[in-house]
């Protein structure tokens, strides 16, 4: 081969030459058409952008949009592109940093004033027309002390600031049209390659997110590959903010959140009071159904039993501590010990096993401020938490009703999910034969039902393995509710016995296991889930009565009161308001069901129920809306959840 051609083998193997000094992105245009998709690519390993300048034999292998690599290179180029457009607009505002992130792309910018929304659209106005003059990204390498007098020249302290702490000798700057950044890359290879974006909001940063330093001004964005795909995550976007629980739980007045009180503290209002003793209730019926038995355990546990369960020195950081009498007392973060004690108050045999004990424990866990989210994250709240004790022979069936539990609940409140299993992590206590025995119980309940799983090597706790249930929404997202883990150390710790059949003492198997998780979480999840909307059997109001005038209100009165007594969740709406705005507030409220009492329902004395989606249903009776409602919840819950569950 001639010393003035080079030889490219790319990601399929095929192998063409191409003469020396040829750009990247010039050879792809001799290639076929799916490699002229490219946006960037990998040269022997190394991202590298299309406009690199091919001087010797390599491998190549190609990124388009649609990798996630790919789609990163494309959001981080559109930084690149945000900030050009900012410059041209606003020349006094220095630029800090521009990275790629989950789902989109920001910048900072420090200005004199913070952005308005006004301005987004001027900026998207004007990297259109940035796009539009397919500007080249180019690459140049040089001195780091070249770098920093050419930022200084430009008034770019923050980059001067970076190019400070750099240790290399060189660093590459990129530029398109008279807009420069220090950057590693690599990028698209020009402007025009940016096909669909959009800025979607601005928010205050330190610098460094340190708070000692100068807010900056924050500009997020998003890109994708093609139109369609940024259409849907844009609607996806505005569906989780119509969805928001934090939103829709001030809306509907469920719960709220008080300074006064302290953060990640729930306070339940009369409609989340409801929601959740619904679904307590509905959970103490199944637990019961399926031989558990219901247990109450204190919240203020002494310290030194924290000790002997090895909480204190695994889990202190994230625990509420408290003296009484000078003795010291744990607030408890897992409602595991008051059930083992329960085991211990007398002699078990295997007669008694399995023994499944059920709370619904509330505990308390340390949460930093910072990760405070809603419902989701709390440091108060209550697990649907159960401890069983059996004898290892018996784990296949426990495991296998315990994810028999979990479809059965998955399926009422509509939601699909997913399975992982995690075994032996290298730092662990127990047995080989106690893992290889419980890592196999878990593996083998779930494969009998036939559910697809994925194996998280290594990421098991290091008290046992276990299997996690993430629950999929409306939306598709993944949350974590249920799990299921087995457990060598308590029953050591806390010596822990049964009389077998041979008369001798042996060692039970623990498991801890929660079906919906926390219950504050849950309720988040299903807020968002339903979008507020709740199914008849949860609704916290099934039904809301409005008159016309107050010329119906004795007869409205009448109709209340009777289905308050069939079991009914009935609002009365009796306020000197004008129809029109009850009915909007009634439908804001999303209940499902809505009698207006006009003239019409008095004379013929029968009520005239509307249902959410707008259906009018015949006239009829209150006894007979009642039966309407019992069973729509009936057959939501298979069956389980009537009326009457208050
Ligand atoms: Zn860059
Ligand atoms: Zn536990």
């Amino acid at each position: 081969m001639g010393s003035d051609s080079i030889q490219m083998t790319f990601g399929d193997g095929k192998r063409r030459v191409f003469p020396k000094g040829i750009s990247l992105g010039e050879a792809l245009k001799a290639t076929d058409e799916a490699e002229q998709a490219w946006i960037a690519a990998q040269l022997d390993g190394i991202f590298v952008d299309l406009n690199t300048v091919l001087e010797a034999d390599a491998t190549v292998e190609g990124l388009t949009a649609d990798s996630q690599k790919g789609l990163d290179i494309l959001r981080h180029s559109a930084s690149h592109i945000m900030a050009q457009a900012v410059k041209a607009l606003f020349p006094q505002a220095r630029i800090a940093i521009g990275p790629a992130i989950e789902n989109g792309f920001y910048y900072d910018f420090d200005v004199e004033k913070p952005f308005s929304e006004e301005d987004l659209t001027r900026i998207e106005a004007k990297m259109a027309e940035i796009i539009s003059r397919h500007l080249a990204f180019f690459r140049k390498e040089i001195p780091r002390e070249e770098a920093i007098a050419e930022f200084e020249k430009r008034g770019e302290a923050y980059k001067v600031e970076i190019l400070e702490e750099i240790p290399d000798a060189m660093v590459s700057l990129y530029q398109q049209g008279d807009f420069v950044d220090l950057c590693r890359g690599p990028h698209i290879p020009d402007t025009g390659y940016l096909k669909a974006f959009k800025l979607t909001s601005i928010a205050g940063a330190y610098w460094r997110g340190d708070e000692r330093n100068r807010m900056l001004q924050r500009i997020y964005g998003t890109a994708f590959g093609d139109q369609a795909a940024m259409e849907k995550y844009l609607h996806f976007l505005e569906e989780a903010h119509k969805r928001d629980h934090r939103r829709l739980g001030r809306e509907l007045d469920l719960f709220s959140f008080s300074d006064e009180v302290g953060a990640g503290m729930v306070i339940y209002h009369p409609k989340g009071a409801i929601l959740r003793h619904i679904l307590e209730v509905f959970e103490k019926r199944e637990h019961l159904r399926r031989g558990y038995q219901l247990v109450i355990g204190p919240t203020l546990l002494k310290t030194e039993l924290w000790k002997r369960s090895g909480h204190f020195d695994h889990y202190r950081e994230n625990m509420y501590f408290t003296e009484i009498e000078e003795q010291s007392y744990g607030i408890k973060p897992m409602n595991c010990l008051a059930h083992m004690l329960i085991y211990k108050s007398r002699i078990r045999s295997y007669r008694d096993l399995p023994l499944r004990l059920f709370e619904l424990g509330t505990v308390h866990r340390h949460e930093k401020s910072g990760v405070l989210h809603g419902l989701l994250r709390v440091r108060q709240f209550t697990q649907d938490d159960a401890h069983i004790l059996c004898m290892p022979e018996q784990l296949h069936k426990e495991i296998q009703d315990i994810i028999d539990f979990v479809i059965e609940v998955m399926g009422v409140f509509g939601f699909s999910y997913d399975m992982e299993i995690s075994t032996r992590p290298t730092k662990s206590i127990g047995t080989d034969l106690d893992w290889e025995r419980a890592t196999d119980a878990l593996i083998s309940a779930i494969e009998d039902k036939g559910i697809p799983y994925t194996m998280c090597e290594g990421e098991g706790a290091f008290y046992g393995p276990k299997i996690d249930v993430k629950l999929r929404d409306a939306l598709d997202r993944r949350w974590q509710c249920a799990t299921i883990q087995c457990d060598f150390t308590l029953p050591e710790r806390f010596d822990l016995t049964y009389i077998g059949v041979d008369g001798q003492r042996h060692r039970p198997v623990m498991v801890h296991r929660v079906i919906l998780g926390a219950m504050e979480r849950f309720l988040g999840v299903l807020i968002e889930h339903y979008a507020g909307a709740f199914p008849t059997w949860l609704a916290p109001v099934q039904t809301v009565i409005v008159t016309v005038s107050d010329a119906q209100l004795d007869f409205a009165r009448r109709a209340f009161e009777r289905l308050r007594d069939l079991g009914v969740r009935v609002e009365l709406d009796d306020r000197n308001e004008k129809l029109g705005y009850k009915i909007r507030e009634a439908q804001m409220q999303k209940i499902p069901y809505m009698l207006v009492i006009g003239d019409r329902e008095v004379a013929a004395g029968g009520i005239s129920p509307r249902r959410r989606d707008g259906t009018q249903l015949e006239m009829m009776s209150p006894e007979s809306l009642a039966m309407l409602i019992e069973k729509e919840c009936l057959d939501a819950t298979r069956g389980k959840v009537g009326l009457g569950i208050i």
